[in-house]
């Protein structure tokens, strides 16, 4: 048996594809690569960074809290992650958090609250409904509960006890309250992003949580994506003006910075108990000290009307330059959360190459975009893009989408 031996910077394992473009720097929504080429970015690596790159705020609340101390164990007080459980509560009106390094970890912890939730109100298999279409990590629990057979495929025997319902359907939810006993919880997006900037009805969040109030299930909003000022409020369930049981947070908390969290209301936030849950890193001095800078950031440079007001611009102007195409089939956002979805039948590359190829195309013309669910460009720009970054992004992805389109056949 001869073993090839794997050359020098091959050896990842495969798990992504990546474009054939390294980065080495960034300022603000913009990126320079290895040649010196510079790259608009409106993805921010997935919500991730919101306030842009290497933020100066960020910068210096970094060296100064590694030149401190980086790491203690959550087996001693932290001040740090007690200050910004104190922030979070304030803005999200929960009240209590649990600190995670990413986002599958935060619903994991969501997850394990409603099942001991459910045990404790004697519901021996407890059941968490989920939606079609949705994302919520790649986690063995979290895969389960993601919606998306590509996710899954392979890694049988997935985790029981979630039962699929499809989005933004509540007659759906109310067929499953009335025939099943075990349900203890709903884990829903306020918009799917990975499914495609699906956005439900403006009520649904508000019936999803009448129906939790009526059968004392916990209401669990994934707000990995949405939260942080992304839609143009701090979290999404703000514009419903209700309030959650359980919301997990990553992404954008941290800039960059691994962090997650899932909070709860004093009903779930008693649920898990000394000896129930952990992590090691989780709310560590230097991430919590960080997230706290992206807060103070966000309120003081007031990037969440930012963010709702030039959400407003894209989403009008890409309606207007776009919107009266036959192959553009709908525009839809809010605040900087922008899906623009193509019929594939327009295309003129097929739906499976088409997400690779219109990235390929906006790298090219120096632009970061995604393609989502086979055929939906989407938009995830840093809070802080400026009008002339918005137009940037405006007039190269209107330029895109009018070549990757064609007339249909006849
Ligand atoms: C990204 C994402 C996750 C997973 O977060 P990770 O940090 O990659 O584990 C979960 N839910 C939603 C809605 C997301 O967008």
């Amino acid at each position: 048996m001869t073993t090839e031996r794997i050359t020098a910077g091959n050896h990842l394992m495969k798990t992504y594809a990546p474009l054939e473009v390294t980065f080495e720097r960034g300022e603000g929504a913009w990126l320079w690569d290895t040649n010196g080429q510079q790259y608009l970015d409106a993805l921010s690596g997935i919500a991730v960074c919101g306030l842009g790159h290497a933020h100066p705020a960020i910068t210096k609340t970094i060296n100064e809290q590694a030149a401190k101390l980086l790491h203690t164990s959550n087996l001693y007080q932290i001040d740090k992650q007690q200050h910004l459980a104190d922030q979070l509560c304030d803005i999200s009106g929960m009240s209590r958090v649990f600190f995670s390094n990413s986002g599958a970890e935060a619903n994991e912890a969501a997850i394990k609250i409603a099942r001991l939730f459910g045990h404790k109100n004697n519901i021996e298999n407890p059941n968490i409904i989920v939606m079609e279409n949705s994302f919520h990590g790649r986690t063995m629990a979290t895969l389960s509960a993601t919606g998306n057979r590509k996710v899954q495929a392979g890694f049988e025997p997935l985790v029981q006890g979630f039962i699929r319902a499809p989005y933004n359907n509540i007659g759906a939810i109310k067929n499953i309250a009335e025939n099943n006993n075990n349900v203890v919880a709903i884990l829903v997006e306020p918009i799917q992003g990975e499914g495609g900037i699906q956005i439900p009805e403006p009520d649904y969040l508000n019936q999803l949580r009448e129906i939790c109030d009526q059968k004392n299930w916990l209401l669990m909003l994934d707000e990995i994506q949405t939260g942080m000022g992304r839609t143009g409020e701090w979290f999404a369930f703000q514009h419903n003006k209700i309030q959650p049981d359980v919301m997990t947070l990553a992404k954008a908390l941290g800039n960059g910075v691994p962090i997650g969290a899932c909070l709860a209301n004093e009903k779930a936030g008693e649920v898990l108990q000394p000896g129930n849950h952990g992590s090691t890193f989780g709310g560590n001095p230097l991430m919590c000290a960080t997230a706290s800078t992206v807060i103070d950031t966000i309120k003081s440079k007031k990037l969440i009307a930012k963010a709702k007001h030039t959400g407003e611009y894209l989403l009008n102007s890409f309606k207007q330059k776009l919107a009266s195409l036959d192959g553009v089939r709908n525009i839809r956002g809010l605040g900087l959360m922008i899906g623009i979805e193509l019929d594939t039948a327009y295309l003129k590359h097929d739906c499976n190459e088409f997400a690779t190829e219109l990235v390929k195309l906006a790298l090219e013309k120096h632009l970061l975009i995604n393609v989502t669910a086979g055929n939906v460009i989407r938009l995830l720009p840093p809070l802080i893009i400026d009008q002339q970054q918005a137009d940037t992004i405006i007039n190269t992805v209107t330029e895109l989408v009018l070549n990757v389109l064609q007339k249909k056949a006849a």
